[in-house]
Protein backbone atom coordinates (compact mmCIF):
# COMPACT_ATOMS: atom_id res chain seq x y z
CA UNK A 1 0.00 0.00 0.00
CA UNK A 2 1.61 3.56 -0.84
CA UNK A 3 2.51 5.44 2.01
CA UNK A 4 2.26 2.77 4.39
CA UNK A 5 4.96 3.03 7.38
CA UNK A 6 5.35 0.24 9.59
CA UNK A 7 6.46 1.15 12.87
CA UNK A 8 8.62 -1.32 15.08
CA UNK A 9 8.36 -0.67 19.20
CA UNK A 10 11.49 -0.77 20.49
CA UNK A 11 10.92 -2.21 24.17
CA UNK A 12 13.99 -1.85 25.37
CA UNK A 13 13.96 1.91 24.43
CA UNK A 14 10.36 2.36 26.68
CA UNK A 15 11.91 0.53 29.38
CA UNK A 16 14.75 2.80 29.45
CA UNK A 17 12.32 5.06 29.45
CA UNK A 18 10.50 3.77 32.37
CA UNK A 19 14.14 3.34 34.55
CA UNK A 20 15.42 6.95 33.39
CA UNK A 21 12.36 8.65 35.44
CA UNK A 22 9.41 7.82 32.52
CA UNK A 23 7.77 5.41 34.45
CA UNK A 24 4.02 7.03 33.74
CA UNK A 25 4.67 6.83 30.17
CA UNK A 26 2.05 4.31 29.67
CA UNK A 27 -0.62 5.55 31.04
CA UNK A 28 -0.95 8.67 28.07
CA UNK A 29 -4.04 8.27 26.18
CA UNK A 30 -3.33 10.97 23.90
CA UNK A 31 -5.88 13.26 24.54
CA UNK A 32 -3.79 16.13 23.68
CA UNK A 33 -4.33 18.03 26.77
CA UNK A 34 -0.35 18.70 27.62
CA UNK A 35 -0.39 20.32 24.10
CA UNK A 36 -2.95 22.44 24.96
CA UNK A 37 -2.02 23.98 28.24
CA UNK A 38 1.75 24.12 27.31
CA UNK A 39 2.68 27.45 27.07
CA UNK A 40 6.45 27.07 25.25
CA UNK A 41 5.33 25.23 22.52
CA UNK A 42 5.04 26.42 19.02
CA UNK A 43 1.19 26.27 17.68
CA UNK A 44 2.49 23.53 14.70
CA UNK A 45 3.77 20.31 15.77
CA UNK A 46 3.43 20.90 19.38
CA UNK A 47 4.63 18.98 22.00
CA UNK A 48 4.58 17.05 24.75
CA UNK A 49 1.96 14.75 22.47
CA UNK A 50 3.42 13.66 20.03
CA UNK A 51 6.84 12.85 22.10
CA UNK A 52 4.52 10.76 24.99
CA UNK A 53 3.46 9.00 21.68
CA UNK A 54 6.76 8.27 20.57
CA UNK A 55 8.05 7.05 23.92
CA UNK A 56 5.67 5.11 24.22
CA UNK A 57 5.78 3.21 20.61
CA UNK A 58 9.34 2.59 21.46
CA UNK A 59 10.32 5.35 18.76
CA UNK A 60 14.45 5.98 20.01
CA UNK A 61 13.91 8.98 17.06
CA UNK A 62 12.50 10.91 19.69
CA UNK A 63 15.96 11.56 21.35
CA UNK A 64 16.39 13.52 17.76
CA UNK A 65 13.56 15.31 18.16
CA UNK A 66 14.71 18.81 19.37
CA UNK A 67 11.70 19.70 21.11
CA UNK A 68 12.54 18.03 23.94
CA UNK A 69 14.72 20.39 24.85
CA UNK A 70 12.36 23.57 23.99
CA UNK A 71 10.31 22.04 27.09
CA UNK A 72 11.34 24.05 30.15
CA UNK A 73 9.80 21.69 32.73
CA UNK A 74 7.23 23.60 34.18
CA UNK A 75 4.94 20.89 34.85
CA UNK A 76 2.01 22.99 33.94
CA UNK A 77 1.28 19.51 31.41
CA UNK A 78 1.55 17.47 34.65
CA UNK A 79 -0.67 19.41 36.81
CA UNK A 80 -3.30 19.56 34.10
CA UNK A 81 -2.45 15.70 32.49
CA UNK A 82 -6.28 13.34 33.28
CA UNK A 83 -4.08 10.30 33.08
CA UNK A 84 -1.12 11.11 35.42
CA UNK A 85 1.09 10.70 32.73
CA UNK A 86 3.15 13.33 33.88
CA UNK A 87 4.51 14.10 30.37
CA UNK A 88 7.09 16.97 32.04
CA UNK A 89 8.83 14.60 34.26
CA UNK A 90 8.77 12.24 30.50
CA UNK A 91 9.99 14.74 28.28
CA UNK A 92 13.06 15.25 31.32
CA UNK A 93 13.58 11.12 31.19
CA UNK A 94 13.83 12.13 27.45
CA UNK A 95 16.34 14.84 27.54
CA UNK A 96 18.50 12.77 30.41
CA UNK A 97 18.55 10.08 27.73
CA UNK A 98 19.61 12.40 24.82
CA UNK A 99 22.49 13.41 27.07
CA UNK A 100 23.99 9.76 27.71
CA UNK A 101 23.48 9.32 23.77
CA UNK A 102 25.35 11.46 22.85
CA UNK A 103 28.16 11.74 25.91
CA UNK A 104 31.61 10.03 25.43
CA UNK A 105 32.34 7.34 27.20
CA UNK A 106 28.85 5.93 27.67
CA UNK A 107 29.57 4.53 30.57
CA UNK A 108 30.06 6.98 32.31
CA UNK A 109 27.12 9.01 31.28
CA UNK A 110 25.40 5.70 32.64
CA UNK A 111 27.08 5.78 35.83
CA UNK A 112 26.35 9.25 36.46
CA UNK A 113 22.83 8.16 35.86
CA UNK A 114 23.12 5.61 38.30
CA UNK A 115 22.83 5.85 42.53
CA UNK A 116 24.79 2.68 42.99
CA UNK A 117 27.95 4.72 41.33
CA UNK A 118 27.54 7.94 43.66
CA UNK A 119 30.10 6.12 46.02
CA UNK A 120 32.25 5.40 43.16
CA UNK A 121 31.88 8.77 41.26
CA UNK A 122 32.95 10.92 44.74
CA UNK A 123 35.81 8.62 45.68
CA UNK A 124 36.97 9.71 42.07
CA UNK A 125 38.08 13.21 43.02
CA UNK A 126 39.11 12.35 46.50
CA UNK A 127 41.22 9.76 45.78
CA UNK A 128 42.90 11.95 42.92
CA UNK A 129 43.37 15.17 45.22
CA UNK A 130 44.71 12.63 48.09
CA UNK A 131 47.35 11.55 45.63
CA UNK A 132 48.54 14.63 44.30
CA UNK A 133 48.90 15.86 48.09
CA UNK A 134 50.76 12.91 49.13
CA UNK A 135 52.81 12.88 45.84
CA UNK A 136 53.62 16.51 46.13
CA UNK A 137 54.40 16.17 50.42
CA UNK A 138 51.48 18.25 51.05
CA UNK A 139 49.28 15.70 53.33
CA UNK A 140 49.41 17.66 56.47
CA UNK A 141 47.32 20.67 57.49
CA UNK A 142 49.96 23.60 57.56
CA UNK A 143 50.38 25.29 60.54
CA UNK A 144 50.38 29.22 61.40
CA UNK A 145 47.92 31.66 59.14
CA UNK A 146 45.22 29.70 57.15
CA UNK A 147 46.42 29.82 53.52
CA UNK A 148 44.99 27.41 51.23
CA UNK A 149 47.96 27.91 48.86
CA UNK A 150 50.18 26.57 51.34
CA UNK A 151 47.96 23.36 51.67
CA UNK A 152 46.65 22.42 47.93
CA UNK A 153 49.30 25.32 45.61
CA UNK A 154 47.54 26.85 43.06
CA UNK A 155 50.09 24.75 40.65
CA UNK A 156 48.96 21.57 42.08
CA UNK A 157 45.13 22.94 41.28
CA UNK A 158 45.76 24.41 37.95
CA UNK A 159 47.26 20.80 36.92
CA UNK A 160 44.37 18.72 37.86
CA UNK A 161 41.53 21.18 36.98
CA UNK A 162 42.56 22.63 33.80
CA UNK A 163 42.72 18.96 32.14
CA UNK A 164 39.49 18.22 34.01
CA UNK A 165 37.69 21.35 32.49
CA UNK A 166 39.02 20.53 28.53
CA UNK A 167 38.14 16.99 29.20
CA UNK A 168 34.35 17.98 29.76
CA UNK A 169 34.56 20.91 27.26
CA UNK A 170 35.98 18.24 24.76
CA UNK A 171 33.35 15.75 25.22
CA UNK A 172 30.70 18.07 25.08
CA UNK A 173 31.64 19.56 22.12
CA UNK A 174 32.10 16.18 20.32
CA UNK A 175 28.55 14.99 21.60
CA UNK A 176 26.66 18.64 20.69
CA UNK A 177 28.24 18.67 17.30
CA UNK A 178 26.40 14.66 16.81
CA UNK A 179 23.45 15.74 17.95
CA UNK A 180 23.62 19.04 15.49
CA UNK A 181 24.23 16.57 12.93
CA UNK A 182 21.58 14.63 13.56
CA UNK A 183 19.01 17.35 14.23
CA UNK A 184 19.47 18.53 11.01
CA UNK A 185 19.68 15.48 8.98
CA UNK A 186 16.65 14.94 6.23
CA UNK A 187 13.18 13.35 7.76
CA UNK A 188 9.64 13.78 7.06
CA UNK A 189 9.06 16.28 9.84
CA UNK A 190 12.09 18.60 10.45
CA UNK A 191 13.20 21.20 8.12
CA UNK A 192 16.22 22.49 7.34
CA UNK A 193 17.83 25.60 9.29
CA UNK A 194 18.50 28.79 7.70
CA UNK A 195 19.90 32.15 8.09
CA UNK A 196 23.00 33.66 9.81
CA UNK A 197 23.98 31.34 12.25
CA UNK A 198 26.38 33.80 14.13
CA UNK A 199 23.32 36.06 14.28
CA UNK A 200 20.75 33.41 15.64
CA UNK A 201 23.15 32.01 17.98
CA UNK A 202 23.40 35.70 19.92
CA UNK A 203 19.81 35.95 20.09
CA UNK A 204 19.30 32.54 21.25
CA UNK A 205 21.64 33.01 23.92
CA UNK A 206 19.86 36.26 24.67
CA UNK A 207 17.15 34.49 24.95
CA UNK A 208 18.24 31.50 27.17
CA UNK A 209 19.88 34.00 29.38
CA UNK A 210 17.04 36.23 29.96
CA UNK A 211 14.97 32.95 30.36
CA UNK A 212 12.42 34.37 28.13
CA UNK A 213 10.77 30.65 27.06
CA UNK A 214 11.35 29.89 30.71
CA UNK A 215 9.16 32.88 32.32
CA UNK A 216 5.83 31.55 30.19
CA UNK A 217 5.71 28.79 32.46
CA UNK A 218 2.83 29.05 35.26
CA UNK A 219 2.80 26.00 37.83
CA UNK A 220 6.29 26.39 38.63
CA UNK A 221 6.58 30.02 37.39
CA UNK A 222 9.20 31.04 40.69
CA UNK A 223 11.55 27.91 39.19
CA UNK A 224 12.75 30.70 36.43
CA UNK A 225 13.96 33.27 38.66
CA UNK A 226 15.80 30.64 41.26
CA UNK A 227 17.44 29.56 38.03
CA UNK A 228 18.32 32.89 36.92
CA UNK A 229 20.13 33.25 40.74
CA UNK A 230 21.99 30.13 39.97
CA UNK A 231 22.74 30.92 36.00
CA UNK A 232 24.08 34.45 37.18
CA UNK A 233 25.80 32.71 40.25
CA UNK A 234 27.57 31.00 37.80
CA UNK A 235 28.77 33.63 35.76
CA UNK A 236 30.03 35.49 38.24
CA UNK A 237 31.87 32.60 39.86
CA UNK A 238 33.39 32.11 36.04
CA UNK A 239 34.91 35.38 36.08
CA UNK A 240 36.08 35.35 39.48
CA UNK A 241 37.93 31.68 38.50
CA UNK A 242 39.25 33.01 35.01
CA UNK A 243 40.33 36.53 36.95
CA UNK A 244 42.27 34.37 39.17
CA UNK A 245 44.02 32.25 36.42
CA UNK A 246 44.89 35.24 34.85
CA UNK A 247 45.64 37.05 38.02
CA UNK A 248 48.23 34.34 38.91
CA UNK A 249 49.79 33.39 35.80
CA UNK A 250 50.20 37.00 33.71
CA UNK A 251 49.02 40.08 36.25
CA UNK A 252 50.92 39.18 39.51
CA UNK A 253 48.14 39.52 41.50
CA UNK A 254 47.28 36.26 43.61
CA UNK A 255 44.01 35.69 45.88
CA UNK A 256 43.42 35.53 48.41
CA UNK A 257 41.65 39.02 47.13
CA UNK A 258 40.91 41.78 50.19
CA UNK A 259 37.35 42.71 50.79
CA UNK A 260 36.95 45.86 48.93
CA UNK A 261 38.18 44.62 45.60
CA UNK A 262 35.99 44.17 42.88
CA UNK A 263 37.00 40.71 42.26
CA UNK A 264 36.53 39.88 46.00
CA UNK A 265 32.78 41.28 45.90
CA UNK A 266 31.90 39.23 42.74
CA UNK A 267 32.95 36.48 44.18
CA UNK A 268 30.77 36.53 47.25
CA UNK A 269 27.77 38.03 45.46
CA UNK A 270 27.96 35.27 43.40
CA UNK A 271 28.10 32.33 45.87
CA UNK A 272 25.06 34.52 47.61
CA UNK A 273 23.22 34.32 44.26
CA UNK A 274 24.34 30.53 43.72
CA UNK A 275 23.07 29.18 47.22
CA UNK A 276 19.68 31.43 47.14
CA UNK A 277 18.55 30.01 44.14
CA UNK A 278 19.80 26.40 44.48
CA UNK A 279 18.44 26.35 48.23
CA UNK A 280 14.90 27.81 46.51
CA UNK A 281 15.04 25.55 44.09
CA UNK A 282 14.97 22.69 46.70
CA UNK A 283 12.87 24.14 48.37
CA UNK A 284 9.63 24.62 45.57
CA UNK A 285 10.53 21.18 44.21
CA UNK A 286 9.63 19.68 47.47
CA UNK A 287 6.35 22.05 47.50
CA UNK A 288 5.46 21.06 44.32
CA UNK A 289 6.19 17.42 44.66
CA UNK A 290 2.46 16.25 44.44
CA UNK A 291 1.60 18.13 41.23
CA UNK A 292 4.71 18.28 39.46
CA UNK A 293 6.79 15.19 40.41
CA UNK A 294 9.78 15.41 42.87
CA UNK A 295 12.44 14.90 40.68
CA UNK A 296 14.79 11.73 39.90
CA UNK A 297 17.79 10.73 40.98
CA UNK A 298 19.45 12.84 38.17
CA UNK A 299 18.08 16.06 38.79
CA UNK A 300 18.86 15.47 42.70
CA UNK A 301 22.40 14.99 41.84
CA UNK A 302 22.97 17.67 39.75
CA UNK A 303 21.38 20.04 42.32
CA UNK A 304 23.02 18.76 45.42
CA UNK A 305 27.06 18.61 43.36
CA UNK A 306 25.86 22.96 43.07
CA UNK A 307 25.10 23.01 46.55
CA UNK A 308 27.97 21.68 47.62
CA UNK A 309 30.06 24.01 45.83
CA UNK A 310 28.49 26.66 46.97
CA UNK A 311 27.73 25.56 50.68
CA UNK A 312 31.86 24.32 50.87
CA UNK A 313 33.03 27.90 49.51
CA UNK A 314 31.31 29.74 51.33
CA UNK A 315 32.44 27.51 54.66
CA UNK A 316 36.11 27.31 53.62
CA UNK A 317 35.83 31.59 53.93
CA UNK A 318 34.29 31.93 57.08
CA UNK A 319 36.84 29.42 58.76
CA UNK A 320 39.64 31.02 57.09
CA UNK A 321 38.02 34.20 58.06
CA UNK A 322 37.93 33.23 61.91
CA UNK A 323 40.53 31.37 61.93
CA UNK A 324 39.94 27.54 62.39
CA UNK A 325 42.38 25.73 61.12
CA UNK A 326 41.33 22.38 61.70
CA UNK A 327 38.31 22.82 59.64
CA UNK A 328 39.08 25.36 57.14
CA UNK A 329 41.56 23.10 55.61
CA UNK A 330 39.31 19.99 55.61
CA UNK A 331 36.44 22.08 54.13
CA UNK A 332 38.53 23.82 51.64
CA UNK A 333 39.49 19.86 50.61
CA UNK A 334 35.14 19.38 49.62
CA UNK A 335 35.62 22.24 48.17
CA UNK A 336 37.65 21.17 45.78
CA UNK A 337 35.83 18.09 45.62
CA UNK A 338 32.86 18.79 44.41
CA UNK A 339 34.25 21.80 42.04
CA UNK A 340 36.06 18.42 40.22
CA UNK A 341 33.23 16.92 39.76
CA UNK A 342 30.86 19.54 38.71
CA UNK A 343 33.29 20.29 35.94
CA UNK A 344 34.33 16.76 35.32
CA UNK A 345 30.99 15.22 35.35
CA UNK A 346 29.28 18.17 33.55
CA UNK A 347 28.95 16.19 30.09
CA UNK A 348 27.02 13.47 31.56
CA UNK A 349 24.43 15.59 34.11
CA UNK A 350 22.10 18.52 33.79
CA UNK A 351 24.70 20.88 33.34
CA UNK A 352 24.69 19.53 29.85
CA UNK A 353 21.10 20.62 29.33
CA UNK A 354 23.12 24.32 28.32
CA UNK A 355 24.73 23.13 25.20
CA UNK A 356 21.99 20.75 23.81
CA UNK A 357 18.96 23.23 24.92
CA UNK A 358 21.28 25.79 23.04
CA UNK A 359 21.53 23.58 20.17
CA UNK A 360 17.83 22.83 20.03
CA UNK A 361 16.75 26.48 20.50
CA UNK A 362 19.17 27.47 17.72
CA UNK A 363 17.58 24.75 15.50
CA UNK A 364 14.19 26.09 16.53
CA UNK A 365 14.85 29.51 15.57
CA UNK A 366 16.65 29.01 12.34
CA UNK A 367 13.77 26.27 10.92
CA UNK A 368 10.84 28.68 12.09
CA UNK A 369 9.49 26.92 15.19
CA UNK A 370 8.65 30.17 16.12
CA UNK A 371 11.80 30.90 18.95
S1 LIG B 1 0.22 12.99 28.53
FE1 LIG B 1 -1.73 13.21 29.55
S2 LIG B 1 -2.53 15.13 28.75
FE2 LIG B 1 -0.91 14.49 27.34
S3 LIG B 1 -1.92 13.33 25.76
FE3 LIG B 1 -1.26 11.88 27.31
S4 LIG B 1 -2.99 11.62 28.67
FE4 LIG B 1 -3.38 13.47 27.48
S1 LIG C 1 6.70 20.74 31.29
FE1 LIG C 1 5.94 22.76 30.66
S2 LIG C 1 7.19 23.28 28.88
FE2 LIG C 1 7.41 21.10 29.22
S3 LIG C 1 5.90 20.16 27.90
FE3 LIG C 1 4.98 20.41 29.91
S4 LIG C 1 3.89 22.36 29.84
FE4 LIG C 1 5.32 22.30 28.11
Amino acid sequence: MAGETVIKPDLQFVNQVIASGGDTVKKCYQCDTCSVVCNPTPDAKPFPRKEMLQAQWGQKSVLKDPDIWLCHQCSDCTVYCPRGAKPGEVMNALRKMCIQEYATPPQLAKMVGDPKFLLALIAFPVLLLLAALKVTGHLALPEGTIVYAKFFPTLLVDAIFVPAFFFAAAVLAKGVLAYWKDINEASPWKVKVEGNLVGNLIATLKDIVMHNRFRLCETTYPRSTNHLFVLFGFIFLALVTGYSFLGEWFLHDESPFAFYRPVKLMAMVGTAALLYGIYNIIKSRQANAEKAGLGGYYDWFFVYVIFAVGATGLLSWVFRLVGIRILAYPTYFLHLTSVFCLFFYAPYTKMAHMVYRTAAMLYARMSGRGF
